[in-house]
């Protein structure tokens, strides 16, 4: 067989050579151990956690190594594209601090590299097959779908392992005369790849997360080409990681089953393979068990879900490194203060056995990231997911800067601060008791108070108000309130001698809280009066008896 011939033959359009493309995309010159990675999401429209966490894995190896971290988009898959999904991509992931320096932008395509939409690369993908074919690497295999599907039938019937390969190819050895009247006749055809690997074989190679991997040889006649010309996955990545100059490559565990592939067709193209870290997949635990996190069931997946919540980025940020690294935590005790990206990053601490994602843990995450916001950026963040999600709470928000400005300085900068701010949705719920047309009673009043007394209570701390007492003076009615009543001054008067007194202290104020906030638990309600204002702390109270 005449390989060149058969190049020739079967890529008469391609006029230029590897040579060509290797220096038209030279060896990035970066500092020494700089890392190059990218993240090559297919335009489905639907970017996840997953995607989320493998990019945030990205972007950290790259940026902390003084790296760059690029966006392609593969798009060799027409059916399942939707229009505008690279800019959604790239917008959700910029929402959460994961930005590209290269490739695929909003504002079009940046670097050197390019182009960095697959599609567009055909005539590169095509000029390396064609060298392929002309080293005998390569060939058209002109089998139909139902040939294809019947081997495999027989192959299964007969215990063989299923694939196109060795004896099985039929299209392996077809002589030029057959290939070239097949072509004459307008017959479809793949190109696959010349496979010299044996299954009785194993290679090893180190996995960044992984660590030393055995794995069988490739002995497939994979497709490189299918019959429009397109790539398949596995030549893509080949070709553009390796003239993308890509060091490395984060991807899911469902690609792990193709790297014997990938790493015979880095071989057979005399590449040198970039260091495949393949991740693990997201888990959730429910009703004890364990499994992996799913589009259809778990709305958490999508990252739309934390956007329209209004979970702070810095929030998911954080969160997304304590799964990331083992060593994450104790980093951030040892460090409460510094900035998340002075931790130092690394593929050696990402789990290998599921990632474990967790909810209530993000939630635990976020009240502490929170309290390290002032209040201003609070209340910034406030407003800007409204204008994207709650338009109709603008105004109010607008209007009501000032109030919402003390709101957020209650109890969180002393020495012990209140931690209950998580994500705007439940901010805004947890402040509502502040507007009218959302105030609603929550709790009960305590069990320790009888209605008579409750009445008691509201009625004599309307008559005694005064709005210009200071928070001592303030208390100090309340404790002669109670007192007068029979509730211990103290709680732990009261603690001490159950049965001389109704209650405490604490069961009298807390009447008073429910009266105003509609809950049994707030902030400091002292302030919270003085931020509501007179009228409507009093207003709130007459109503709390009026509904007695
Ligand atoms: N397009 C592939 C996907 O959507 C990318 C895999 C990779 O990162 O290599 O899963």
């Amino acid at each position: 067989m005449n390989h060149t011939e058969l190049a020739e033959l079967l890529f008469p359009h391609i006029d230029k050579t590897p040579k060509y493309y290797e220096t038209l995309y030279p060896e990035r010159v970066l500092p020494e151990g700089a890392k190059v990675t990218r993240l090559g999401p297919s335009p489905t429209g639907f970017i996840h956690l997953g995607n989320l966490y493998g990019a945030f894995a990205d972007e950290r190896l790259a940026h902390r190594s003084g790296g760059v971290f690029f966006l392609r988009i593969e798009d060799t898959d027409e059916k399942r594209e939707v229009e505008g999904a690279a800019e959604t991509i790239i917008s959700s992931l910029e929402y959460f601090g994961v930005t590209f320096d290269e490739g695929v932008t909003s504002e079009g395509e940046r670097g050197i590299y390019g182009p960095y939409y697959q599609r567009a690369r055909e005539l590169i993908y095509q000029c390396y097959a064609k060298d392929l074919t002309a080293r005998g690497l390569a060939y058209p295999c002109f089998c139909t779908e139902d040939q294809i599907l019947l081997l495999r039938e027989q192959q299964e019937n007969s215990g063989e392992n299923p694939g196109y390969y060795g004896s099985f190819a039929r299209c392996r050895d077809l002589d030029l005369i057959d290939i070239k009247r097949n072509i004459a006749e307008g017959k479809p055809y793949v190109l696959r790849f010349r496979s010299a690997g044996d299954p009785g074989r194993s290679f090893q190679i180190i996995d960044g997360i992984r660590g030393l991997l055995s794995m069988p040889e490739n002995f497939h006649d994979v497709v490189l080409l299918k019959q429009n010309g397109i790539p398949t996955y596995h030549f893509a990545h080949v070709v553009d990681d390796h003239l993308m100059r890509t060091t490395h490559v984060v991807r899911g565990e469902e690609w792990l089953s193709s790297l014997p592939v990938h790493v015979a067709l880095f071989d057979a193209m005399g590449f040198a393979p970039p260091t495949y870290c393949h991740t693990t997949v997201l888990m959730k635990t429910e009703n004890g068990n364990k499994r992996k996190l799913s589009k259809r069931k778990d709305p958490e997946l999508s990252l739309n879900y934390y956007r329209s919540l209004g979970y702070h980025p810095k929030a998911v940020r954080e969160y997304l490194l304590t799964i990331l690294n083992s060593n994450y935590e104790e980093w951030r005790l040892a460090n409460p203060q510094n900035p998340m990206e002075e931790f130092e990053f690394s593929t050696e601490k990402m789990s290998s056995s599921g990632t474990l994602f967790d909810l209530d843990k993000l939630n635990d995450v976020s009240k502490e990231v929170l309290v390290r916001l002032s209040d201003e950026e609070i209340y910034d963040f406030l407003l800007l997911w409204a204008k994207d999600h709650r338009p109709e709470l603008v105004t109010l928000f607008t209007d009501k800067k000032e109030m919402l400005l003390r709101i957020f300085a209650m109890d969180r900068h002393g020495e012990k601060p209140r931690k209950d701010l998580i994500y705007c949705e439940q901010i805004f719920d947890y402040i509502s008791y502040f507007f009218n047309d959302r105030f609603k009673v929550q709790d009960p009043y305590p069990e320790e108070v009888e209605k008579q007394d409750v009445l008691t209570i509201l009625e004599s701390y309307v008559n005694n108000y005064d709005h210009s007492d200071d928070r001592s003076i303030w208390f100090e009615k309340i404790r002669a309130l109670s007192v007068k009543l029979g509730y211990a001054a103290k709680p732990n008067d009261y603690k001490k001698n159950p049965s001389l007194y109704k209650g405490h202290v604490g069961h009298v104020s807390t009447v008073i809280r429910i009266a105003l906030t509609g809950r049994a638990s707030s902030p400091d309600l002292w302030e919270i009066q003085q931020i509501m204002g007179e009228k409507q702390a009093m207003e709130r109270i007459d109503k709390a008896v009026s509904t007695l």
